[in-house]
C-alpha cells in the first residue's frame, strides 16, 4: 500500500479524531464557525495539502481543496458533505463525506483525471445556530443573501458578523459560487435511518431527497371542569387532536413511501383536572412525489375539520413549509449503481428522508448521494456508528465511480 492511501480504518480514526474538535467538552458539538471548526479546517487542510491539493476557505467558512485535473483548465467535480454538527452528535454525519473525499484523492495516488476535483467542507448544514440549515451550500449557488445573513443566533450575532469573526470578508461571499465549469456534486452520508441495514445492503444509491410539508394546527375547543361536565356536553380539544393523530399515522401506514409525524402537541391550559380548550400540533409529511405528499395534507387538513365539525370545535391550519422533492442526476445514480456492483454489493436504490446538501446543489449542478449503512440507524447521537468494511466500500466504490466518470464522454461533455 503506498504511503498516501488512505484506508477504511484510517478514515474511521480520522472522523474519531475530528469529532473531538467540539464547543462542548462533554460530547461533539460544533455549529457555524465556532472555534473547533477552525481546527477541523486546519486537520483537513493538511490531509488534503500532502495529497497536493491547495486548500482555501470561502467567504461561508467552507473548506475548498482543490486537486487538479489533466489539462490544467479541466472542469471539476465537487466531493464532499458538511462539517457542522448538531449538539451531542455522532462522529460521522457529514463529516465521514469530507473525509471519504480525502480518501478518495488518496486512492488517486497522484493521478490526473480529465476533471479537477474539488473536496468541500461546508460549513453549516445542520440549521443550530441560526435556525436556518444550509448556509455553507446555498453560497455556492447565489443564495446566501441578506436575509441570511442578517438572521441572528441565540446571543444576537448575525450571520455576517460570525463570518467576520472567523477572519473572513462578507464581501467576498460571491466568491463562493460554483464555477461555471463545474460537472456535478457527488456526497457520501451515513443513511441516517435503518432501510439500508434492513435490506442487508452495505450502500445505497440516492434517486430523489423528499419533499417536506410542515404544518401547525389548532383545534379549539371549550374548556371546562373535568368533573361537572358530561361527556355528550363536551367540546375537548385533547379528544379531538388524538382522533387526527391516528387519522395521520392511518394514512401514512397506508400509503407506500409516505412518512408523516405529530411531533409536537401542547395542551391548554394543561391541567388534571380541566377539558382542554385549546391543542397545539405540528404535522410533518414526506415523500419522494410531491403529488402524493400534498395530496396526503389535503386529505389531513379536510379530516381534521370534519373531527372538529362532529365534535363541535374549530380547527385553523397554517403551512411553515412546503418544500418540493429533489430528483437527483439519473446518469449518476445509475453510474453509481454501477460502481457499487464493481465494489462487490448489490445497489439499494433509495429515497432520504432527510434534507442535504446535494439538494441544494442540484438547483444548479447535477447531483448525487451514496448511503452508507448505519448500525441500528442510530444517528445525531453519540451511539452514531459505520462498519469499517461499509467505508472499505464506499472507498472502493468511490474509486470505480470516479473511473468511470473519466473515461464517460456523456459525462465530460457536460458543462
Ligand atoms: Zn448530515
Amino acid at each position: 500500500m503506498s504511503p498516501r492511501l488512505v484506508g477504511a480504518e484510517q478514515v474511521i480514526a480520522r472522523c474519531q479524531q475530528l469529532a473531538r474538535f467540539s464547543e462542548d467538552s462533554a460530547g461533539t458539538r460544533r455549529t457555524f464557525l465556532s472555534p473547533p471548526m477552525r481546527e477541523v479546517h486546519r486537520e483537513i487542510t493538511a490531509w488534503l495539502q500532502a495529497l497536493g491539493a491547495t486548500v482555501r476557505i470561502d467567504a461561508a467558512g467552507n473548506l475548498r481543496g482543490y486537486y487538479a485535473g489533466k489539462p490544467s483548465a479541466a472542469p471539476r467535480l465537487l466531493i464532499g458533505s458538511h462539517l457542522d454538527t448538531v449538539p451531542n452528535a455522532g462522529a460521522y454525519d457529514g463529516v465521514l463525506g469530507v473525509v471519504i473525499a480525502v480518501a478518495l484523492l488518496a486512492a488517486l495516488d497522484g493521478e490526473k483525471l480529465p476533471f479537477a476535483i474539488e473536496v468541500v467542507g461546508f460549513s453549516e448544514e445542520e440549521g443550530v445556530r441560526f435556525g436556518e440549515p444550509f448556509i455553507g451550500s446555498r453560497a455556492l449557488v447565489g443564495r446566501l443573501d441578506d436575509g441570511l445573513l442578517n438572521r441572528q443566533d441565540a446571543n444576537g450575532i448575525p450571520v455576517r458578523q460570525a463570518i467576520k469573526d472567523f477572519g473572513l470578508a462578507p464581501k467576498e461571499i460571491p466568491e463562493a459560487r460554483l464555477e461555471t465549469n463545474t460537472l456535478a456534486y457527488l456526497e457520501f452520508h451515513i443513511e441516517q435511518g435503518p432501510v439500508l441495514e434492513a435490506a442487508a445492503r452495505p450502500l445505497g444509491a440516492v434517486e430523489a431527497i423528499a419533499g417536506q410539508s410542515r404544518l401547525k394546527l389548532t383545534f379549539l375547543g371549550r374548556s371546562n371542569h373535568a368533573g361537572t361536565t358530561p361527556m355528550h356536553l363536551r367540546h375537548d380539544a385533547v379528544a379531538a387532536a388524538a382522533e387526527w393523530i391516528s387519522a395521520v399515522e392511518h394514512l401514512a401506514q397506508n400509503v407506500p413511501g409516505l412518512v408523516a409525524t405529530v411531533g409536537k402537541v401542547e395542551a391548554k391550559p394543561g391541567a388534571t383536572n380541566v377539558i382542554a380548550g385549546e391543542v397545539l400540533l405540528t404535522l410533518d409529511v414526506r415523500h419522494s412525489s410531491d403529488k402524493v405528499r400534498v395530496r396526503a395534507v389535503d386529505d389531513l387538513i379536510r379530516k381534521s375539520e370534519e373531527i372538529a365539525d362532529r365534535r363541535g370545535l374549530k380547527v385553523h391550519q397554517g403551512v411553515m413549509l412546503d418544500q418540493a422533492a429533489v430528483a437527483m442526476d439519473p446518469f449518476l445514480v445509475s453510474q453509481i449503481e454501477e460502481a457499487i456492483r464493481q465494489a462487490g454489493c448489490e445497489p439499494h436504490r433509495m429515497v432520504s428522508g432527510a434534507g442535504h446538501d446535494a439538494m441544494i446543489l442540484a438547483e444548479q449542478i447535477p447531483a448525487a448521494m451514496i448511503f452508507l449503512r448505519t448500525p441500528g440507524g442510530i444517528s445525531h447521537d453519540p451511539a452514531e456508528s459505520v462498519a469499517v468494511e461499509d467505508v472499505e466500500k464506499a472507498i472502493e466504490c468511490g474509486v470505480h465511480l470516479l473511473h468511470h466518470l473519466a473515461s464517460s464522454p456523456e459525462f465530460l461533455k457536460r458543462t
